[in-house]
């Protein structure tokens, strides 16, 4: 090797990242790369470009895990590896995700814990479809067996969360959503009543809707549905979507009656990476019994010797998030997780009063009854010189990450702000917020905004 190739190789080994051949000219953005490059430059590069993300833990408008025991690093970083849908090959992930489902189902009071059927899910909205499909599913069989057409399937629920809107469209399934009037922002049993008919394929209760943060009342509609079998002969069953509040309620408010104790409830969804405080990319489906996941919508392995049933939209996905799931069960128990969830309340009971003392808010759910959040409103009338947008827009300069947005129909005049009191928000984190809060609208009385934030001009927020 020539002298000056020994020395460029020198220089290479030796250079300061950002000095680097690489660093120190632009890397490929848009164009597919044709040269390698030094791991080392690289994982620098990326990382420098991901400080631009927001702050996940400052991030008060996610419900999902931001924050995780250095265990579950270590767990996830040993399960990179592991597919859930090769269940022979890593049959004892397998084991830990039927373990997670039964856990579940005792949470959840199945009458019988061993043998109802459930399975993981990429999440919430992956759980849904399953739960959907099922009812769907359940209703045609039914039809068809009484010479009926089956053409005309419907939905009905509260306010929900995207993922009902797409179940609908995805399988051609008419949705009535109960729209807000006044200050009755979630389902009545009443209300359900009125848009059951013999299409209703079935009855989604939201328990933690996603606008406000509200418990729907489970037990309410589904007696209500008991009185609409006897009086038309009408069996409308019930799906849950607990994505948030299936792991809140069991802990907290366990005498609540809104899971398999109501006999009416067959299935129910919820979502690990929320408040099941798994890392995001796991949720779970179960079912009350075998009877309510129809045959043929599951597809069976038999490699692992028993009865190895799987129902779901993915084929790969990783097994990580679930072994992370029962970690998660086993370190916590009922007690650990209700110690968490109850410092979340707390947190968010304390947050709420703070902020109604400000002033300029009326505080519209403040964190009792419900999952641990709070949202608010501007005071009636109040000409504070910002909108809530402007509000969101200031916090954001301190990282905070805030949202405003409208409600559903029918109340699309509501604006309103959410905080998500999670595992890891504080309440010093809390506290640290407040201050920024009442510093933005000491700014605003100062500096009124001239041309105030709407919903259109104030970018997107989507409810995740
Ligand atoms: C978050 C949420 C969903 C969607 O769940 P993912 O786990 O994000 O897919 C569905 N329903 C409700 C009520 C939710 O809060």
């Amino acid at each position: 090797m020539a002298l000056h190739e020994k020395d460029s190789v020198r220089a290479n080994l030796l250079d300061d990242l950002y000095a680097s051949s690489d660093l120190s000219v632009r890397m490929p953005k848009y164009k597919f790369p044709e040269e390698e490059h030094d791991p080392r430059h690289v994982r620098q590069a990326v990382h420098d470009e991901l400080m631009l993300d927001g702050n996940s833990r400052q991030n008060l408008a996610t419900f999902c895990s931001t924050w995780v025991e250095p265990e579950v690093h270590q767990l996830m970083d040993e399960c990179i590896d592991k597919n859930m849908i090769d269940k022979d090959e890593y049959p004892q992930s397998a084991e830990i995700e039927s373990r997670c489902v039964h856990m579940l189902a005792d949470l959840w009071n199945s009458p019988e814990a061993t043998n109802t059927m459930g399975c993981s899910t990429t999440g919430s909205s992956e759980a849904a479809m399953l739960g959907g499909l099922a009812m769907k599913w359940r209703w045609r069989e039914k039809m068809r067996g009484q010479g009926k057409p089956t053409d005309k399937p419907n939905m009905i629920c509260g306010p929900v969360q995207i993922c009902w809107h797409k179940f609908a469209r995805y399988w051609d399934v008419e949705l009535r959503e109960i729209p807000m009037e006044g200050d009755r922002l979630i389902m009545t049993p009443e209300e359900v009543i009125k848009r059951c008919d013999e299409n209703t394929i079935g009855v989604v209760p939201t328990l933690g809707v996603t606008f406000t943060c509200q418990y729907e009342p489970v037990k309410a509609v589904a007696d209500a549905l008991d009185q609409l079998q006897k009086d038309t002969g009408l069996n409308i069953p019930v799906h849950v979507d607990g994505a948030s509040g299936g792991f809140i309620a069991p802990f907290v408010d366990p005498d609540l009656e809104w899971d398999f104790r109501v006999a009416r409830v067959k299935s129910i969804n919820a979502s690990g990476h929320k408040f099941g405080l798994a890392p995001l990319g796991v949720g779970w489906a179960i079912w009350r019994d075998k009877e309510d996941l129809p045959d043929d919508l599951i597809f069976r392995v038999n490699y692992l010797g028993g009865n190895m049933a799987t129902f779901a939209l993915n084929f790969s996905r990783p097994g990580g998030q679930i072994v992370a799931q029962y970690y998660n069960f086993l370190r916590l128990g009922r007690e650990g997780y209700r110690k968490i969830q109850q410092a979340c309340y707390d947190t968010a009971a304390y947050l709420s009063d703070e902020i109604g003392k400000m002033g300029p808010f009326k505080v519209i759910y403040d964190g009792r009854g419900g999952i641990p959040a709070l949202c608010w409103s501007l005071e009636d009338g109040a000409n504070l010189g910002f909108t809530l947008y402007d509000l969101a827009d200031r916090l954001r300069s301190r990282g905070w990450q805030v949202p405003a947005y409208s409600m559903p129909a029918n109340r699309q005049d509501l604006v309103i702000q959410r905080i998500l009191v999670r595992h890891g928000v504080s309440r010093d984190l809390g506290d640290l917020l407040l201050g920024d809060m009442q510093r933005s609208i000491d700014y605003f009385k100062k500096n009124p905004v001239t041309t105030p934030l709407t919903e259109e001009t104030a970018g997107g927020y989507k409810h995740s």
